[in-house]
C-alpha cells in the first residue's frame, strides 16, 4: 500500500493541488493531511518515515506575506492543523494550555466566556490566526506578552524520527513547573522548535497577561522633521517605563493611510503606544509625559468604549476615517482580535469589511519584510527614508512600521503589496534591493519569506554547528519541513 491509501487509516487526507499563495509562489502538493490529535501526528510521521515522504506542518496556514502554508520545498504533503483546538486556561496563573489550530477569537472567546481576566495575544494577522503558529514564527504583538515565543513554555511535539517530545520536568511528571518555568532543567532545547524543523508541535502552554486596572493607549502625531525625537523618547519610554509602556508603534504617513483609507492633509507620523498598570498609572503616565520634550495624548481604554458607540457618525467627518482605525487599533491592543490592518494589504483589490480579511481567498500580492535594527536613531531614519525611496522607485506604497518592544532594537515592518497578476517579479526584485541595502547597514528580517529563505545560507546561518548535527541525527534526508530556514 502506498503512503497516501495507509495515510487514509489514520486521518483525512485531501488529495495534492497546485496552490499559490501571496508571493506569487506556487507549490505542487502532493496532498494536505488533517490529523486531529497527536497519536495521529505521531503515525503520520512514522508512515512518512517509512515511504520516505516529505512533510510539511503548520498550524492554521495563514503566515501571509510569508508563504503562507506553502512548503520551503516542492513535492511534499502538508500536514494541516487546525483541527486540534483544545483550549485549557488556568485561572490562578493565567497559564493556558494551546493546540495549534486555536485562533486568537477562539481563545479571547474562551477567556471571555470564562470570564478570566487576561487578555488574547493580539495580532495584525486578525481573529482567524494560531496562536501557536505564530509563536513558532517568532511573530509579536504590541499585546503582552509581547514576544510569542518567550511566552511559550512546555512544548510537546512529534520529533522527524518519529519519537515524543516532552520537556525533562513534565517527562518527571513535575507538569505544573514545567510550565510555568520556561527555562525547565538542563540545557534550554525548545528554542529550536521556533523557525526550526526538528518536530511537529502539539501542544505547548502560553503564558497570559492578566488585565491591569488601568490601561490604554498614547498617541501623538509627529512631524517628519522630530522623529529623531520621538524615536529617542519612544526608547525612553521603554527603558523608564518598563512593564507599563509594552511596546510603541511609529507609522509613517503611507501606513496610517493605508490602513485608514483617509487622505492626510499634513504627512506626519502617528506613535502609538500601549500602557497597563495599577491604580494612578495614568496620572503617573501624564506627569512622565509632561517632563518629556513630546507629549502624547493619553487615552484610556474605558474612553475609546464610550466613543466605539458613535463610530459610524465619526467615520463621517474629516479625520475621522482614521479615528476610526485608532479605535479598532486599541481593541487589538486590549486583547480583542479583529481585521484594523487589513485595508493595507487591498490595495488593488476591493477589501469587505464585513468578510473576514483572507488574502488568499482574494488572491492579493504581499510580501513583508521585517528588518530588526539596533537602537541608533540616526540610523533607523536614514534606513526608513532609503527603504522608502526604493519602494517608490519600484511603484510600490512606502509603507513602514516601526515597533519598539524593547529600549535596545527596533523592528520595521514593510509591507510589499503587490498585484499579483503583473507585479510579481518587481515585488521580488523589490524585496532583495531592500534587503541588500538593510544588511550594508548590519541590519537583518526577524523572519523570512519561503521564497527568500536561500538567502539565509548566502548570509552564512547554513552552517549552524549547534542546530545542524542535530537536524542530521534526527531527520537525516530531511523529511520534514526542508529548508525552513535552514
Ligand atoms: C495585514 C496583516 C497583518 C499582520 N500582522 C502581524 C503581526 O502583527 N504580527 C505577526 O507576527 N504577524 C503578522 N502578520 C503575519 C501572519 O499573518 C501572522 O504571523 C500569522 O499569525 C501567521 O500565520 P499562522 O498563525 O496561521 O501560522 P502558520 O502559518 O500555521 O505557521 C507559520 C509557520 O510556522 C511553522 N509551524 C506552525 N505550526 C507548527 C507546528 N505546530 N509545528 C511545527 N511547525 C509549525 C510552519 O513552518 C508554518 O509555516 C500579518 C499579516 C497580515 C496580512
Amino acid at each position: 500500500m502506498g503512503f497516501k491509501a495507509e495515510a487514509r487509516g489514520i486521518c483525512r487526507v485531501q488529495d495534492g493541488v497546485k496552490k499559490d499563495c501571496t508571493l506569487a509562489q506556487s507549490r505542487e502538493l502532493l496532498g494536505t493531511l488533517y490529523p486531529k490529535n497527536e497519536g495521529q501526528i505521531q503515525r503520520l510521521v512514522q508512515l512518512a518515515l517509512k515511504h520516505k515522504e516529505k512533510l510539511y506542518p503548520f498550524s492554521t496556514g495563514k503566515n501571509w506575506g510569508y508563504g503562507s502554508g506553502l512548503p520551503v520545498l516542492p513535492a511534499s504533503w502538508v500536514v494541516d492543523l487546525s483541527g486540534m483546538q483544545k483550549i485549557k486556561v488556568d485561572a490562578a496563573t493565567g497559564l493556558a494550555t494551546l493546540e495549534p489550530g486555536v485562533t486568537q477569537r477562539m481563545l479571547h472567546q474562551f477567556l471571555h466566556k470564562q470570564d478570566l481576566p487576561y487578555l488574547c495575544p493580539t495580532t495584525g494577522g486578525g481573529p482567524h490566526v494560531s496562536i501557536l503558529g505564530n509563536a513558532l514564527e517568532r511573530g509579536f504583538g504590541l499585546t503582552p506578552y509581547t514576544d510569542h515565543f518567550y511566552a511559550l513554555s512546555n512544548l510537546r511535539a512529534v520529533l522527524a524520527n518519529g519519537e515524543l517530545y516532552t520537556s525533562a520536568l513534565s517527562r518527571r511528571g513535575f507538569e505544573c513547573i514545567a510550565k510555568s518555568h520556561k527555562w525547565g532543567i538542563g540545557p534550554y532545547m525548545e528554542g529550536a522548535f521556533a523557525q526550526g524543523n526538528l518536530g511537529i508541535v502539539t501542544r505547548a502552554c502560553v503564558r497570559l497577561r492578566k488585565r491591569s486596572v488601568e490601561r490604554g493607549a498614547f498617541v501623538l502625531k509627529v512631524s517628519p522633521q522630530r522623529m529623531e525625537q520621538a524615536l529617542q523618547f519612544s526608547q525612553h519610554c521603554l527603558h523608564d517605563l518598563e512593564g507599563v509602556v509594552t511596546g510603541i508603534n511609529l507609522m509613517n504617513p503611507a501606513r496610517t493611510q493605508g490602513m485608514s483609507r483617509a487622505q492626510a492633509k499634513k504627512q506626519q507620523w502617528t506613535l502609538l503606544g500601549r500602557y497597563a498598570g495599577v491604580s494612578g498609572t495614568r496620572c503617573l503616565l501624564r506627569r512622565y509625559f509632561k517632563s518629556c520634550r513630546l507629549t502624547p495624548y493619553v487615552i484610556p481604554y474605558s474612553w475609546t468604549q464610550c466613543v466605539e458607540k458613535y463610530r459610524p457618525w465619526l467615520e463621517k467627518m474629516p479625520w475621522g476615517k482614521e479615528m476610526a482605525m485608532l479605535l479598532k487599533g486599541f481593541a487589538i491592543l486590549e486583547g480583542v482580535p479583529n481585521d484594523v490592518a487589513a485595508p493595507l494589504v487591498y490595495q488593488y483589490q476591493q477589501y469587505n469589511p464585513k468578510l473576514p480579511m483572507d488574502v488568499e481567498r482574494d488572491q492579493l500580492g504581499l510580501m513583508w519584510c521585517a528588518p530588526l535594527m539596533p537602537w541608533d536613531a540616526k540610523l533607523i531614519l536614514k534606513l526608513t527614508h532609503k527603504v522608502e525611496t526604493i519602494l517608490m522607485r519600484y511603484r510600490f506604497s512606502p509603507m513602514i512600521t516601526l515597533t519598539a518592544l524593547q529600549p535596545t532594537e527596533v523592528c520595521a515592518t514593510i509591507p510589499i503589496v503587490f498585484d499579483k497578476r503583473t507585479h510579481a517579479e518587481t515585488a521580488a526584485a523589490c524585496y532583495e534591493d531592500i534587503l541588500n541595502v538593510l544588511m550594508q547597514h548590519k541590519c537583518f528580517p526577524y523572519r523570512m519569506p519561503i521564497s527568500q529563505m536561500s538567502l539565509l545560507q548566502d548570509a552564512g546561518t547554513r552552517h549552524c554547528p549547534l542546530y545542524h548535527p542535530l537536524k542530521q541525527a534526527i531527520d537525516p534526508e530531511d523529511l520534514l519541513a526542508g529548508g525552513r530556514y535552514e
